[in-house]
């Protein structure tokens, strides 16, 4: 089906700014009480979500411990990942698997523990990702990683935001799978 290019705008993915209330209700890898407890952004009307594939944050009072919500069809998602401390590897260049930028120390490897019974056995899944949470603004380019973070590509913007969704999507995939 052919669309105006306007259309093809409108049907750009963002994401619906979410409540604290909903971002709790939509983790599906932690206990009910662990969503209950666990520490969500004080900021979440001026997160920027018109730019935003995913919410992603860490938690202030513990730094091995990140979030990240996005919305799977039209429903907020969420996943709590722990990561281990830096490693040796991640003084060198390495690349976030989401938004494929990459960082000098900039990318950690984090790690879900899988949802539903996998969970109960102690199954987890692991993606490098970037440790700001940020992909969305580095593949926008409104924030920079310095010369040479970004790959050479033709795509244009509209499709290098839909790899990025899909590259969270596929891994939201396998934490619930
Ligand atoms: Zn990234």
């Amino acid at each position: 089906m052919h669309l105006p290019n306007t259309f093809r705008q409108i049907s750009l993915r963002y994401m619906k700014p979410l409540t604290e209330q909903e971002i709790r209700a939509a983790f599906v890898n932690c206990t009910k009480g662990e969503a209950k407890r666990l520490s969500i952004p004080r900021d979440l009307a001026d997160r920027p979500w018109d730019d935003l594939d995913y919410l992603g944050w860490r938690d202030p009072q513990a730094p091995d411990r990140a979030y990240l919500v996005t919305e799977l069809d039209a429903h907020p998602t969420a996943i709590a990942l722990r990561c281990p401390g830096p490693a040796s590897w991640q003084a060198r260049r390495s690349m976030c698997s989401m938004c494929l930028t990459a960082h000098t120390g900039g990318v950690s490897l984090m790690v879900a523990p899988k949802a539903g019974k996998a969970r109960q056995r102690g199954n987890s899944v692991g993606a490098y990702i970037c440790s700001d949470l940020a992909c969305s603004l580095y593949v926008r380019g409104k924030k920079d990683a310095g010369a040479g973070s970004r790959p050479q590509e033709s795509l244009t913007l509209e499709e290098k935001i839909q790899r990025t969704a899909a590259n969270v999507a596929a891994f939201l995939a396998k934490v619930t799978a």
